[in-house]
């Protein structure tokens, strides 16, 4: 399959993408993650990305352009891809509408994972990451913690607070959201392939993608 996840920050993007990847083998495609691997190497692209995103603001269109430019290209995007934090502003979009053009590659869907901002506000306070840049796994201190306090199940690093989820850049997060990629729910509303998805739990959304694609 090929989507677009729409959602806020905390909204369960990241979990709904992982879980789809285990269905048919299209693979996840997080901006998030790739930024975050970028800053952890001390590549270039981390260095210009790292102060916008401990502020809770974005990384320029053409940062992330460049990015996604290259990444579709890359052959396990083949079979499927789930774009998970991407688009994130008009401009992405519209850029990305031409990519995919040039590509010869068509949208399956736009999902938008609809959450009460309470609880996107909550997910986000008890989140925790795994520090590893290649794992990269989510726990929840209440409701999904490691085994072991601190530790990652799947790979022994440790479970880390990321430098975005302090109150106050989470505060910013979600100004940023609904100033810059909210629009995006009417932006692709318009063009007819949103699926609105009042997003309580992390199964049924998944399975209301099955049955909207089938
Ligand atoms: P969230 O949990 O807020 O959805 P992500 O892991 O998707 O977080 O992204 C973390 C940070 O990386 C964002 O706050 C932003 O600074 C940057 N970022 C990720 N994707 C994009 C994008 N498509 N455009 C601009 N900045 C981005
Ligand atoms: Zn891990």
């Amino acid at each position: 399959m090929k989507l677009i996840l729409l959602g806020a920050p905390g909204a369960g993007k990241g979990t709904v993408a992982k879980l789809l990847t285990a269905i048919d083998g299209s693979v996840q495609i997080s901006t998030g993650d790739i930024l975050r691997g970028a800053v952890k190497a001390g590549t270039e692209l981390g260095k210009q990305a790292e102060t916008a995103m401990n502020s809770g603001a974005l990384v320029s269109d053409d940062l992330i352009m460049g990015i996604m430019g290259e990444r579709l290209k890359e052959d396990d995007c083949k079979s499927g891809f789930l774009l998970d934090g991407f688009p994130r502003t008009i401009p992405q979009a519209d850029a990305l509408k031409v990519l995919l053009t040039d590509m010869g590659i068509s949208l399956d869907m736009v999902v938008n994972l609809n959450v009460p901002r309470d609880v996107v506000m909550d997910r986000l306070t008890t989140r925790r990451t795994c520090n590893n840049s290649s794992c990269q796994e989510i726990y929840n201190v209440k409701s999904n913690p490691p085994k072991q306090e601190g530790i990652c199940d799947k790979c022994g690093s440790p479970v880390i607070q990321r430098d975005d989820e302090t109150e106050e850049a989470i505060a910013k997060r979600l100004e940023t959201f609904t100033e810059q990629t909210a629009p995006l729910v009417d932006y692709y509303g318009k063009e007819g392939s949103l699926v609105d998805i009042q997003a309580t739990s992390s199964d049924v959304v998944v399975q209301t993608i099955q049955s909207n694609l089938s």
